[in-house]
């Protein structure tokens, strides 16, 4: 999508930390950290929230979940992680295509909200 932060950044005309890609995920370092550790993990293919999850292809939809898993692996976050994705203005969404958030290298809040 021509407009698209992420895209951008998959594509490479803005600049990212990339930690991780495959054939079909791209991922890079949080601008601005929440933890000590903080990866966005984007489908290379644009939709714009997970409630449009089921327009990818289902490979990629287990590739994202996959290269979660490996992310983790790489980061060495053996102790634990959080995974996140916001959806829409309630969940406070900033960018309009698909994320996940890997939260990790201290201990979380107990409350998820
Ligand atoms: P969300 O609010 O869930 O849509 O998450 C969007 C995330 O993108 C935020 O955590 C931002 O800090 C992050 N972000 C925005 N612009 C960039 C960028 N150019 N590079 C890396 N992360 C970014
Ligand atoms: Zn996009």
């Amino acid at each position: 999508m021509a407009d698209c932060l992420f895209c951008k950044i998959v594509a490479g005309d803005i600049p990212s930390t990339k930690v991780y890609e495959d054939e079909s995920c791209y991922a890079f370092r949080d601008i601005n950290p929440q933890a000590p550790t903080h990866i966005l993990v984007v489908p290379k293919a644009h939709v714009s929230s997970i409630a449009q999850i089921g327009d990818l292809n289902k490979d990629v939809i287990a590739d994202l979940m996959t290269a979660i898993g490996r992310i983790a692996e790489q980061e060495r976050l053996e102790n634990g992680f959080r995974v996140v994705s916001n959806c829409g203005p309630d969940a406070c969404q900033s960018v309009p295509h698909l994320h996940f958030h890997i939260l990790g290298g201290r201990k979380m809040g107990e409350t998820m909200a």
